[in-house]
């Protein structure tokens, strides 16, 4: 039952519901100048979990594309919470960027990596343990191999040697 609860989450209004169905590969901070602007915060928290992995349980998902950019962001028509993110890169066509704070118990989810740190705003202190990036990284230096796993066989990073 507990465990239910950690992968359940929705949108501000209660439309939408959604469950994940297996946990995030990864945890991204992402500090980029437009993850603030559209969430009018310092960064971003996004669960990459596969698009196969996360079952909407109820509402209607609207969804906008931001021009000349592969980022298209779905949200609750209701209520305009944006519950995650599809970014068509090649790399990650298959997962959701799910938005943590949108989950019943966000804090079981915190960051595992920080990106786009040339923009991050100065008053943000990140522990020094966590993996921090100017921009973006090297996928094998930071996902676990069990994440890696995950994205199936054919799914080979880019960046891999
Ligand atoms: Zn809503
Ligand atoms: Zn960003």
């Amino acid at each position: 039952m507990t465990e239910k609860r950690v992968s359940e989450g929705g949108c501000s209004c209660g439309n939408i519901r959604y469950r994940m169905t297996g946990e995030p590969l990864i945890v991204h901070a992402c500090h980029c100048r437009q993850c603030q602007r559209i969430t009018g915060s310092a960064f971003v928290m996004n669960g990459l979990v596969r698009k196969s992995d996360v079952e909407l349980l109820s509402g209607t998902v609207g969804k906008i594309h931001f021009k000349d950019t592969i980022h298209t962001a779905f949200f609750c028509p209701d209520c305009a919470t944006y519950v995650w993110s599809e970014y068509k890169s090649g790399r990650f066509d298959d997962c959701w960027f799910v938005r943590v704070g949108t989950l019943d118990e966000p804090d079981h989810f915190p960051p595992s990596v920080h990106i786009f740190l040339e923009s991050k705003q100065p008053w943000v202190t990140i522990p020094p343990e966590v993996p921090q990036f100017p921009r973006f990284y090297r996928i094998t230096d930071v996902w676990e191999e069990s994440s890696i796993a995950r994205m199936g066989a054919d799914w080979n990073p880019p960046d891999r040697t």
